[in-house]
């Protein structure tokens, strides 16, 4: 059987109690925003102490620490930048992910033995170009997003960089992120931490005749027959793409989310560690399991493509107006304890869920089971019907063994989806 590099599963973590759920679901690397210099200013960031305790949590198990650092700057943004690099490094933190050639160069200098892996900001998309950035002596480059899978083929044939390429979450409509219309908006810079995803707000759209009259084509949420206008992209799952990935040779497989709950990221780790393990264990049997492709859908924010991978996207990778499929599950609670002698969890509670439910527990390695919901018990010990207190202690049998932080869901009531005159907007656009 041929030898396959495993790629590392690199998932997000905006804070410290994501770190430990992405790693305890399987990435063997997680990426997360100091206080400073880095992109997702509203994602929780990380201050020293919990750096600390992450890095300290993920070395424990194996797993990698990257810090975020990949704002662009302007005169006087990397003062102290020499100081945090230093303390990075001091505190065991395996790589930095920066894009400014200004901190670059401040941590090459500050902290010359802690890795720089160059964001996917700075839009490298041809092997020169992370050539370029190999001499300057980084360790890796994240790859732009518009990259296409042959591209990545012929840039392994003359790169001697580790690529990191992203397979997972959402998609900016704009090239690389490089974008105002947040600035606009909101006076929130998309460059500096700040966006406020104004893409994906709810727009009427018209057109202007030459005496600069409006012809509105929607009139946005005011009106009934129309749905209103958005430029929000689907976003990108390449679940069904692993294996090319990997004979790519890409060495890093990013999920993108630091904002996103601890049940999208168990989800999501869950199921490329699966899909990773599975094909580099055996390529020429290996399938796509429709059970991995079920479980994305479960923590689903949009509908997913392959993104630039495999061709330009095209109108069916917007999403103009109401997206066409709505997730189906809510996170509902997580497994604090379990005693096997009585067969009982206990659990935190994280959204409503009743007596009488069907709720399906998940776990690392895609432990499943789904049961009703009989009783169950608060911490008093009294006999309840409802879980609606945010983060109360419950107690209830389980039909099968649970482990410490396994998860909870429950199957949403259905959401009608209306069907929208997509192509009659896109026409007219
Ligand atoms: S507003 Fe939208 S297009 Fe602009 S940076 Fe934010 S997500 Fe990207």
């Amino acid at each position: 059987m041929k030898q396959l590099k495993k790629p590392e599963v690199l998932a997000p973590a905006g804070t410290l109690e994501k770190l430990k759920t992405a790693v305890i679901y399987g990435a063997d690397a997680v990426f997360i925003g100091g206080e400073a210099y880095g992109l997702r200013s509203r994602a929780g960031n990380f201050g020293y102490d919990e750096i600390d305790e992450g890095v300290q949590f993920a070395h424990e198990r194996g797993a990698k620490v990257y810090i975020t650092a990949n704002m662009v700057t302007h005169e006087g943004d990397e003062e102290g930048a020499d100081r945090f690099f230093q303390k990075l490094y001091e505190l065991g933190v395996d790589a930095v992910i920066v894009s400014d050639p200004a901190l670059i160069a401040i941590c090459a200098e500050a902290a010359p033995n802690l890795p720089i892996h160059l964001s996917t900001q700075a839009s490298a998309a041809n092997y020169e170009t992370l050539n370029f950035w190999a001499e300057e002596g980084l360790e890796r480059v994240v790859l732009a997003r518009e990259v296409s899978m042959a591209e990545i083929m012929e840039m392994q044939q003359h790169v001697d960089v580790e690529i990191e390429a992203f397979i997972h979450g959402a998609m900016c409509i704009s090239y690389s992120g490089r974008c105002v219309l947040s600035n606009h908006m909101e006076r929130r810079d998309a460059n500096r931490g700040g966006c406020c995803q104004s893409c994906r707000w709810k727009y009427g759209l018209f057109d202007m005749d030459f005496d600069g009259n409006r012809n509105f084509i929607t009139h946005g949420e005011k009106d009934p027959d129309w749905e209103p206008f958005s430029m929000s992209s689907v976003d990108m799952s390449m679940i069904h793409h692993i294996p090319d990935l990997i004979e790519a040779g890409v060495d890093s497989l990013k999920i993108e989310g630091r904002m996103k709950s601890i049940h999208y990221v168990s989800t999501v780790c869950n199921v490329y560690r699966a899909a990773v393990d599975a094909y580099c264990a055996d390529p020429e049997h290996y399938v796509v399991k429709q059970e991995w492709v079920d479980e994305l859908w479960k923590a689903a924010q949009r509908e997913l493509a392959s993104g630039f991978y495999y061709g330009i996207p095209s109108e069916n990778e917007q999403l103009f107006g109401q997206r066409r499929r709505i997730p189906g599950y809510a996170f509902v609670g997580q497994v604090l304890g379990y005693d096997p002698e009585t067969q009982m969890a206990t659990i935190q509670q994280r959204n409503n869920f009743k007596v009488g439910d069907i709720i399906e527990f998940y776990g690392p390695g895609m432990r499943h089971f789904e049961q009703v919901l009989s009783q169950m018990w608060d911490e008093d010990g009294n006999e309840i019907e409802v879980a609606r207190h945010a983060m109360m202690t419950v107690r209830f049998k389980v039909n099968h063994p649970v482990q410490v932080n396994d998860m909870i869901r429950k199957e949403k009531p259905e959401i009608k989806v209306k069907t929208r005159p997509r192509q009659r907007v896109a026409s007219r656009l």
